[in-house]
């Protein structure tokens, strides 16, 4: 449909933009298509104060930083340089992607599709597996129940990692979210750490092609949700008539 979430000027370091900024400062200091030693991490932490700090300045900030930006900066420094010690306690690595793009098509009836679009965070490889890693900002649930991931708004991390396991669905996958919050934890995998099978891929998308059906279908009313704690976190809701 398009629809995307409002974006709005910031003039302080609000969550998602603190997230932004952690997200950008990583996407920065490491490349895609690399080889990760511990030796080629270590030197990346060197580079940790000067990338947020032009991150901060170029995407939020004319000015030098100062007052509260430099202890957020503080804060964003440290995340960034535990999510770089958490990779070397892991090294070797090899990171194939980041911030992949990716879209795919759902057939949900015979003349109907839509288009889903997307970006994976990171994409690491091995020979065996591919791991699809999504950095969250806040914490994150998961559940292994993939009904539940429909249902339940809170296993929405769940949801999208499993759309970009199906958007790469011809690799073997572990899919991982990366909780900012919990940083120290590292990855925190979904099915416990197994390569997501064909058949939790088939269910997924059977699921997810009969709520893109329902959602078009014109003898479903497109009703607003009756559980008001939704709308709470809704992205959507500076945009929608409850708002
Ligand atoms: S604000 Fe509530 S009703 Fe509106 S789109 Fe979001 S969840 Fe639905």
């Amino acid at each position: 449909m398009g629809i995307r979430e409002p974006q709005t000027a910031e003039d302080e370091m609000a969550p998602n933009v603190f997230g932004n900024v952690v997200h950008k400062s990583l996407e920065k200091l490491y490349h895609a298509n690399t080889h990760y030693d511990t030796v080629g991490l270590q030197k990346i932490k060197l580079q940790i104060e000067a990338v947020v700090s032009e991150i901060i300045i170029s995407e939020y900030k004319s000015n030098q930083l100062q007052g509260s930006d430099i202890v957020t900066k503080e804060i964003i420094c440290s995340l960034v340089e535990k999510v770089i010690d958490n990779d070397i306690k892991r090294a070797p690595l090899f990171i194939d992607a980041l911030e992949k793009p990716i879209n795919f098509e759902i057939k949900f009836n015979e003349n109907e599709t839509i288009n889903i679009t997307g970006s994976i965070d990171r994409l690491e490889t091995t020979e065996e597996f591919d791991t699809i890693v999504d950095f969250k900002t806040g914490a994150a649930e998961l559940h292994n129940d993939i009904e539940k991931f429909f249902s339940i708004t809170k296993y929405k991390a769940a949801f999208q990692l499993m759309i970009y396991a199906l958007a790469l669905r011809q690799s073997n996958c572990k899919v991982a979210v990366y909780p900012l919050k919990q940083v120290g934890q590292g990855f925190q995998y979904l099915f416990d750490e197994k390569i997501v099978t064909k058949e939790q891929l088939e269910l997924f998308e059977a699921l997810l092609t009969k709520l893109v059906a329902d959602i078009f279908d014109s003898a479903i009313p497109f009703a607003a949700t009756k559980d008001l704690k939704k709308c709470d976190v809704c992205p959507f809701n500076s945009m929608c008539w409850r708002g």
